[in-house]
């Protein structure tokens, strides 16, 4: 604490997989006789950069830009840009954090890293955003690289912002090198399937999980929050499965639908026009409510699958998602549910899907562009999806398998931290004190 202070959201990450890895420690003391611990939570780099633009009406503007380079030991660094208000180093921090061990998690060559800027992209033009992108990509460039680290998407950073980044790291550098940067356009290297990735992943990780309590989403009501790409691939996949969703949100409130989601609205709203959620009521005529300022955890659901932000799921939104009869938790978002939110769902026996597993559909399919990059192939849709359903399949069996094995049955969150700290641990342990 002493060392990051402020850094709110990072102290909260670390303890969380602390938490949980004690019985590790306890059968290995080479971690610790090796200062293992203290070489994971300090990031290897830390680069903090200054992003000037100019808007369309000529005023200057200064933000602040972050990458977090944190282990290297599995593979290039690899995570996402975020671009949001709310970035701080503690957010970036946390978010790297988590990616170490999600990365480990899917078994690929990927190391963990974060970046992101203080940036607000709402309300601001085309052409704003891709002179941010540019100036951003101006000094990002020099420290990322096919072999060093490779960025994508987050929240305010999807395609569009990716093809300008992409754009202005091509040009600076001369070298078309695709796998810098993943989260592309299919039209210039990008991945079947990676848009998806996120949220049909996670939709099929808690199917996975209703599996292995003997049931499925069939015929079940699910409440996924966001509307951006997590969640709109989320409940895509989840109404595929068989799954009612009936509601979702943005910051300015939630809509329900008890009939189910009509995603095609949803998408025509969200990522053609980019309004606000309250457009969904507005257009859609039939039975359909929009409700501002209380949280959309109070709908009675059997699935919750949070795809908003951090902490958005407190200890009284899960003890009312517990009264309402949830059974099932999937975080497609990363650390969405607080501590105390953790406690609840699991002294309730409700399974809890840890985004370090559950959205790592994401990262494995970024993984999976980078391949096809290097071998200059691209697969088609259906040969993609079903390897991402192969990948989670085996993140959640070997959530399960390790949680067995050190005494905490079903206990997901658990299964992931060890399973996820072990990989990177030894991998560090090899590679000697680096
Ligand atoms: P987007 O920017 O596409 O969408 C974010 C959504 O969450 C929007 O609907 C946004 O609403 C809402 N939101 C953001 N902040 C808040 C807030 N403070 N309160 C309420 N709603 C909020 O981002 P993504 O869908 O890509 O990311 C969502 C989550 O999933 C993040 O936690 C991200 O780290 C995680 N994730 C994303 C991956 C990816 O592949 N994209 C991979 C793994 C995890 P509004 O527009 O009103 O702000």
């Amino acid at each position: 604490l002493r060392r990051n202070p402020g850094e709110i959201e990072f102290h909260q990450a670390v303890r969380e997989v602390l938490e949980s890895i004690g019985p590790v420690l306890g059968k290995h003391p080479e971690y610790a006789e090796s200062k293992i611990i203290e070489r994971i939570c300090e990031p290897e780099r830390q680069i903090i950069f200054r992003v000037p633009w100019e808007d369309d009406q000529g005023e200057v503007h200064i933000n602040r830009g972050f990458r977090v380079e944190f282990n290297s030991a599995l593979g290039p660094y690899k995570g996402g840009l975020r671009f949001h208000p709310s970035v701080y180093l503690g957010i970036v921090k946390f978010l790297g954090f988590e990616q170490i061990f999600k990365n480990g998690l899917t078994g690929l060559p990927i190391g963990g890293g974060k970046g992101g800027s203080d940036f607000d992209p709402k309300g601001r033009s085309q052409r704003e955003i891709m002179r941010f992108c540019q100036s951003f990509m101006t000094e990002l460039y020099r420290h990322i690289g096919e072999y060093t680290d490779v960025p994508a998407g987050d929240i305010g950073v999807g395609q569009r912002e990716v093809g300008y980044l992409f754009g202005q790291y091509k040009r600076i550098t001369n070298r078309y090198e695709s796998a810098v940067i993943t989260g592309k356009g299919l039209s210039y290297g990008g991945a079947q399937v990676r848009t998806e990735a996120t949220g049909y992943g996670c939709a099929f990780f808690v199917d996975e999980m209703l599996k292995a309590r003997g049931t499925s989403f069939d015929g079940k009501r699910v409440v996924v929050s966001g509307s951006g790409n997590v969640a709109v691939y989320t409940i895509e996949k989840v109404q595929q499965l068989g799954g009612t969703v009936i509601a979702c949100s943005d910051s300015s409130g939630y809509v329900v639908d008890e009939k189910g989601i009509n995603l095609d609205l949803l998408k025509q709203v969200k990522q053609v026009e980019h309004l606000r959620m309250d457009a969904y009521a507005k257009r859609h005529g039939g039975n359909v409510s929009f409700v501002a300022g209380r949280s959309i955890w109070e709908l009675p659901c059997e699935v919750a699958m949070p795809s908003a932000t951090q902490n958005e799921i407190t200890g009284k939104d899960a003890e009312a998602l517990v009264r309402g009869g949830c059974i099932a938790i999937g975080e497609g978002a990363n650390m969405p549910t607080t501590p105390e939110g953790i406690r609840v769902f699991q002294e309730a026996g409700v399974a809890f899907g840890p985004g370090k597993a559950a959205n790592a559909g994401g990262v494995a399919t970024s993984a999976l562009e980078m391949q096809q990059n290097a071998s200059r192939d691209s697969w088609t849709f259906e040969f993609s999806e079903r390897r991402l359903q192969e990948i989670m399949k085996d993140i959640h069996g070997r959530c399960l398998k390790t949680a067995d094995e050190y005494g905490m049955p079903g206990n997901y969150a658990a299964g992931a931290n060890i399973d996820g700290f072990k990989r990177v641990a030894d991998a560090m342990l090899s590679l000697g004190l680096i």
